[in-house]
């Protein structure tokens, strides 16, 4: 393996100030693979101030749209030559497997792409005439990139996560310093490697791996930094808030989740089943928007559980690099640790397990572990409403359409839903009536750069993705100038 024991700040390789480093641990066998360098307060002021520079002096937000289109489409290009490198790297960082460690790269690349058309076509429309309803003056409207921006990303797509900030940010015009979650911060490395190869100019792109507390927390609180963008967890989220509170930074937040999935009993059943699974064990459930709850109406529940119970057994579990995995091991000994320990509380707190929740036999080493499908899950249990971020569904029965609603949106969280049935009319007035910011129709977890991505409640603030992740990264400015002949007259008469 490469070494990773370096930082990327105003287009160099630096070593940390302090000289620490921070294991990369493969999840499949609990080797160390690399020591990646971790920043702390001198590195990142060292970073923001170099963004700071590239965003007040140097040519970035002076370029047309369509001059940086040209390095975003770059970027996805270096992203595209690697992709299997990349690929394999995410696997052996994070577990998941092969193939949806290939979707997830070629996802970044089409993000950096999507956001180069967007540049280039806001050079077609730089202001906007605002009417006014007073003669005498004419006002228009102007989009300026908000600044530096202080990137924050999860571990769950750990390259992807990084690009939905970066590529947006950039394309903008803002310049950017990227902190990617310590518990997966290779491919965050490699993407620096790609700009620098694209020849992003100095302090544009900076890209940081450290400790949250370390590293991140200083990169919030610089008050050289004007935009906090963040994905991550709801009490780190809530914390973040509170320190842009102090210099009234913009903020958003992409944060957790427990979205449900209600299947009405007109469905297909091959159909319910397959989204199920891939609503909740696709990612080995480490998604934000992983549909953990699911709704069942009565008449279709025996025969699902029959068919789930039976589909979750064939499941391989493995090593994401073997053919035919589709559960790779859950990303580190924390997680692992939390999902087991939600699995105990959920049998406590009255909830059925009907399968899994245990190491697979013959895998000793690694986080690995079944999924859990777990029946008549009480309300007001954890397992019901809290984030478990695993391979652990929670199920329940219901009977009419209305419960279903109110049983699905009694929860603190608003990031996604989903809802199947045959009935199309049905669908759409559920949609509706989801409190939640995706709402999956016949289907769960597809997502696709060009639409809006965010939640409602505590599930955070702001949208990324689409050109509402692109407006994330302006700010509006109205310039109105005084046109008539005729002196004002107010103090001078
Ligand atoms: P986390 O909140 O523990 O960490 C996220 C990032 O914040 C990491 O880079 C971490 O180092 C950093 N961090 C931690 N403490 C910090 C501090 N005090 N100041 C600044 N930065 C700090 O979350 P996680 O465990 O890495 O990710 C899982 C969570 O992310 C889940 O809750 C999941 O639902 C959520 N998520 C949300 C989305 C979305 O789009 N809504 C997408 C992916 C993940």
């Amino acid at each position: 393996m490469k070494s990773y024991n370096h930082l990327y700040i105003n287009g160099r390789w630096t070593q940390p100030v302090k000289g620490q480093t921070f294991p990369a641990i493969d999840p499949s066998d609990e080797t160390v693979i690399a020591e990646v360098g971790a920043a702390t307060a001198e590195d990142v002021d060292a970073a923001v101030k170099a963004a700071r520079e590239a965003f007040d002096h140097g040519p970035w937000p002076r370029m047309s749209g369509k001059e940086r289109a040209g390095y975003l489409r770059r970027i996805a290009g270096g992203i595209r030559a690697r992709l299997n490198d990349l690929a394999e790297l995410e696997v052996r960082d994070n577990g998941k497997p092969l193939p949806e460690a290939v979707w997830d790269i070629e996802d970044t690349a089409g993000c950096f792409d999507f956001y180069a058309d967007l540049a280039e076509r806001s050079d077609a429309q730089p202001e906007r005439a605002v009417e006014l309803s007073m003669e005498g003056f004419v006002s228009k409207a102007v989009k300026e990139p908000v600044g530096v921006v202080a990137a924050i990303t999860p571990w769950n797509f750990p390259m992807l996560m990084a690009s939905w900030k970066v590529a947006p940010a950039i394309a903008a015009g803002c310049t950017v310093v990227l902190k990617p979650s310590e518990v997966t911060s290779l491919t965050a490395l490699e993407m620096a490697a790609i700009c620098e190869e694209a020849e992003i100019p100095p302090g544009v792109v900076n890209i940081l791996p450290g400790i949250g507390i370390e590293a991140g927390a200083p990169l919030t609180e610089h008050p050289l930094v004007d935009k906090i963008a963040f994905t991550g967890s709801v009490p780190t989220g809530s914390k973040l808030m509170k320190v842009a509170a102090q210099d009234i930074k913009n903020v958003s937040l992409e944060l957790g989740g427990k979205s449900p999935l209600i299947i009405f009993d007109d469905c297909d059943l091959e159909d319910a089943v397959e989204w199920l699974m891939f609503g909740i064990f696709w990612n080995k459930g480490e998604v934000c928007s992983a549909t953990s709850r699911v709704l069942v109406q009565e008449n279709l529940y025996p025969k699902l559980m029959e068919r789930l119970v039976e589909e979750a057994r064939k499941l391989k579990i493995g090593n994401g690099m073997q053919d035919g995995v589709l559960l790779g091991p859950l990303v580190n000994a924390a997680q692992y640790e939390k999902v087991t320990g939600a699995i105990e509380a959920g049998k406590r707190d009255g909830a059925t397990l009907v399968y899994g929740g245990e190491r697979p036999a013959g895998l000793e080493k690694g986080y690995y572990l079944e999924p859990a499908i777990f029946v008549d899950v009480p309300e007001d249990c954890d397992l019901w409403k809290e984030e478990v971020f695993g391979p652990v569904v929670a199920i329940r029965r219901f009977a009419t359409e209305e419960e279903a609603v109110r049983v699905a949106n009694d929860s603190e969280y608003g990031l996604a839903g989903a809802v199947m049935s045959k009935d199309l009319e049905r669908c759409e007035r559920v949609a509706r009536d989801l409190q939640a910011g995706i709402i999956w129709i016949n289907c769960s977890q597809p997502t696709f750069v060009e639409a809006p991505w965010g939640g409602y409640k505590k599930s955070g603030i702001g949208r990324e993705l689409g050109e509402w992740g692109y407006e994330n990264y302006f700010e509006t400015k109205q310039i109105t100038s005084y046109v008539s002949d005729k002196p004002w007259g107010w103090f001078i008469k």
